[in-house]
């Protein structure tokens, strides 16, 4: 078997575009322009790359971008005041602290000042207990991406098998609660479990979410199982560097029915997942019909 490839960069696109196409509509109907407030504090590098390719993607979609560079030693009261401020401007629907922020900020203390109802990265205490008792809430991009592109390809996911390597806050953990959201039989794995071969050969979907390049071979993989690969790992290979997956593409896609690539999988998904939070917390936030098929 040759898996099909899910092309989340296509995918990625008609999110975009779909976004678009409510902005516009929100424009002419209502009048309102959606907006996007994004934080960075310090200088790291792959932070700046993140927060520069959001901006540009929000203009894209037709929406508001605020982008608030702070320097490395802003104080904790600083940063307290500025997403204050945010959560109190009507024009801000979305506020997103590009993580991680520099070690003396206390990170939980900052994600839970945010107002929950524009925590566009879904990880506000409240809307992870939302999340966890089924309700409305804001999802994180990452797995609401993936839960997209699995809908996507298998219409409804009742029933099935999935097996989620990692129990991160930020993939694993609202990975596994969105897939038993849709009714699959959901089973966790991490670095603590025994015989995970053997767990992953039960799925029916694999999400791995590691960190550890080419982890998962293809003689782990159910024939026809569907394949979601969150990992992003830089290797040198053939005295070249190289994005890999944390699974073996090269092994996988031989016996799965269906494969994200990495790249071009579930990367792009996260900042269109970002517009699309930033457009449901608009539409909310204003008493309005949220967009189908953007949310979870
Ligand atoms: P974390 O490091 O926070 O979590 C990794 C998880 O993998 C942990 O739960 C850990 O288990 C588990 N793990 C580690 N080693 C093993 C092992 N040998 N067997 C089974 N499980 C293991 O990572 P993240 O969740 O933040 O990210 C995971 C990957 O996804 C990374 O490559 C990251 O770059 C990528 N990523 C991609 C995004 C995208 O946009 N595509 C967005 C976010 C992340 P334990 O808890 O027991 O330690």
């Amino acid at each position: 078997m040759t898996a099909q490839i899910i092309d989340g960069k296509a995918f990625a696109a008609t999110v975009r575009e779909k976004v678009a196409g409510h902005v516009t509509r929100l424009k002419e109907e209502n009048g309102i322009t959606p907006g996007l407030a994004v934080v960075l504090v310090g200088e790291d590098p792959a932070s700046q790359v993140y927060v520069r390719s959001k901006g540009k993607q929000t203009v894209e979609v037709g929406m508001n971008s605020y982008e608030h560079k702070l320097d490395a030693d802003t104080s904790e009261e600083d940063l307290l005041a500025l997403i204050d401020k945010l959560n109190n401007d009507p024009a801000v629907h979305g506020i997103l602290v590009q993580l991680p922020l520099p070690g003396h900020l206390n990170e939980d203390l900052v994600i839970n000042s945010i107002d929950p109802a524009k925590d566009v990265d879904g990880f506000h205490i409240s809307n992870v207990g939302l999340l966890g008792t089924g309700q409305k809430s804001m999802v994180p991009c990452t797995p609401l991406g993936c839960l997209m592109m699995l809908r996507d390809h298998h219409g409804s996911l009742s029933g099935l098998n999935a097996v989620v390597i990692g129990r991160s806050n930020i993939v694993g953990k609202p990975m596994a609660q969105l897939l038993l959201g849709d009714s699959c039989t959901v089973t966790i794995a991490h670095s603590r479990t025994k015989d995970l071969p053997e767990v992953v050969r039960g799925a029916d979907i694999v999400v791995a979410a590691v960190g550890r390049p080419e982890m998962v071979p293809g003689d782990w993989i159910r024939e026809g199982a569907t394949v979601i690969d969150v990992g992003i790992n830089r290797i040198e290979r053939d005295g070249k560097n190289k994005l890999v997956g944390d699974v073996d593409f090269e092994s996988a896609s031989k016996v799965a029915g269906a494969i994200t690539p990495v790249p071009g999988g579930v990367g792009p998904m996260t900042i269109a997942c970002l517009l699309a939070n930033t457009l449901t917390a608009c539409c909310r936030a204003n008493g309005l019909a949220e967009p189908d098929g953007l949310t979870a």
